[in-house]
């Protein structure tokens, strides 16, 4: 092996620690000051210069350098031009731009720039993905310097590795903020279900609560009625006995009522509540409705539009039909009437159910389908507030509509439409 060859043995060793010592670190920073200094002690020049290619009207920044000693100007945070500057348009073409002698070059530009560096420049383009980031500068500080071909050659793989080391720097970063993100995005859905959690406990416990103190009515009833029958069994009259008989009826009624309304709250908001929409006869479904209920003397069911069967789920719909009509004979007076109209449109069917009833006040209509909410001027009339919370749900399931309207004193007017998609 003669001195030469040993020569290029020892250059290419030093060019593999540099290349080590830049793909060590994953930080910009801490990249471009190896680089920086490593080439500058390796290649004995002044000056060893990392810019960044900003705009065409900003210029190139130099973000990192290495001076061999204190005098030499610093540039560290400053622009170098780029407009009308040919060794900059050099770069942009991925092309190397060297002066061995500043003395000798004739741009305006490089001129001006050679007065702060007089000297031999040698610059290489940093390039991701044929796109100019940046440039590698190599500056001698004052004289000429005749760059060797090996010196040009392995600089620029020291550049190319400098900018696979950029673009992998950049990769990391964009995957580190993206991670950043979606641990803020994971955070804020914990919280969220926390919250959600929070809220559904709260609800439960007000749930229990007030059904237990709705089913504690009718039970005292029972009893009551029960004590009643039992103790002074020889001494009631039969009419008496009847009575109580049926208040202990009314009574079992409410209770099954309060836990079917219950049951199926709780299924709907666990989403299991079963849903088919099946082709059916609406007015046959309407009038066997009606006739469930005591008061259906009072129930004026009329029609609109063409009958045809409709699409929707006869059991939920029975549900909503069951709970508003039970609210309209309930909120109003024994001796006024409900009207119960089905209207056939093209589009879709529209149960609308209005009574004359006492009203439901401005400030709680907007809250009358929550769970428990019930308006001021119930009065004594019995109820948990779980029927309209069961018929919203009702209605969304179908992706229907319900409208309200009410005047104090005078009646309501509630709304069902239930769309017809083919
Ligand atoms: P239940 O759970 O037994 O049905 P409820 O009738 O009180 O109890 P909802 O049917 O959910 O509960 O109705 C909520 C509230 O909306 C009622 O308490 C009442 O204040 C008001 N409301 C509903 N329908 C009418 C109506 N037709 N006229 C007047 N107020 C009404
Ligand atoms: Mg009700």
């Amino acid at each position: 092996m003669d001195v030469v060859e040993l020569q290029v043995l020892s250059e290419k060793q030093i060019t593999n620690q540099i290349i080590r010592a830049i793909r060590s670190s994953l930080d910009l920073e801490t990249i471009f000051n190896i680089a920086v200094n490593e080439v500058g002690k390796f290649l004995q020049v002044d000056h060893v210069k990392i810019s960044e290619f900003i705009s065409e009207e900003k210029g190139w920044l130099t973000v990192a350098e290495y001076l061999s000693h204190p005098g030499l100007a610093k540039s560290i945070g400053t622009y170098i031009p780029d407009k009308g500057n040919e060794g900059t348009a050099k770069l942009k073409r991925l092309e190397i731009f060297r002066i061995d002698d500043t003395n000798n070059c004739d741009s305006e530009v490089t001129r001006q720039i050679a007065q702060t560096f007089p000297g031999a420049w040698l610059i290489l383009p940093l390039h991701v993905n044929s796109v100019v980031w940046g440039s590698l500068c190599l500056l001698v500080d004052g004289r000429p310097r005749y760059w060797q071909p090996e010196e040009v050659e392995l600089i620029t793989i020291i550049a190319d590795q400098l900018a696979i080391a950029i673009q992998q720097s950049k990769l990391f970063q964009q995957t580190l903020s993206q991670a950043q993100q979606i641990q803020q995005l994971a955070e804020q859905e914990v919280c969220k279900a926390l919250q959600r959690e929070r809220e559904l406990s709260e609800a439960k416990s007000n749930f229990i609560a007030t059904t237990s103190h709705e089913i504690r009515t009718p039970l005292a009833t029972i009893q009551s009625s029960l004590d009643l029958l039992q103790y002074y069994n020889d001494k009631l009259a039969d009419e008496k006995k009847k009575s109580h008989f049926r208040k202990i009826e009314t009574a079992v009624q409410r209770i099954k009522q309060i836990v079917q309304d219950t049951l199926l709250l709780s299924e709907s908001e666990a989403g299991t509540l079963q849903f088919e929409l099946k082709r059916i006869d609406a007015v046959k479904l309407c009038k066997e409705i009606i006739e469930v209920f005591i008061d259906r003397h009072r129930i004026e069911f009329s029609t609109n539009g063409d009958i045809t069967p409709v699409k929707l789920d006869s059991k939920l719909v029975s549900y909503i039909l069951n709970n508003l009509l039970e609210n309209a004979l309930k909120y109003s007076s024994p001796n006024t009437t409900v009207k119960f109209n089905l209207n056939f449109t093209p589009e879709a069917v529209i149960f609308m159910i209005q009574d004359q009833g006492i009203g439901i006040p401005k400030e709680d209509l907007s809250n009358i389908f929550d769970s428990f909410y019930r308006a001021d001027n119930v009065g004594l009339s019995s109820g948990t507030g779980l029927g309209l919370a069961i018929v919203k749900q009702c209605v969304d399931l179908h992706r229907g509509k319900i409208t309200v309207h009410s005047v104090i004193n005078q009646g309501t007017t509630f709304s069902v439409t239930i769309f017809q998609t083919n």
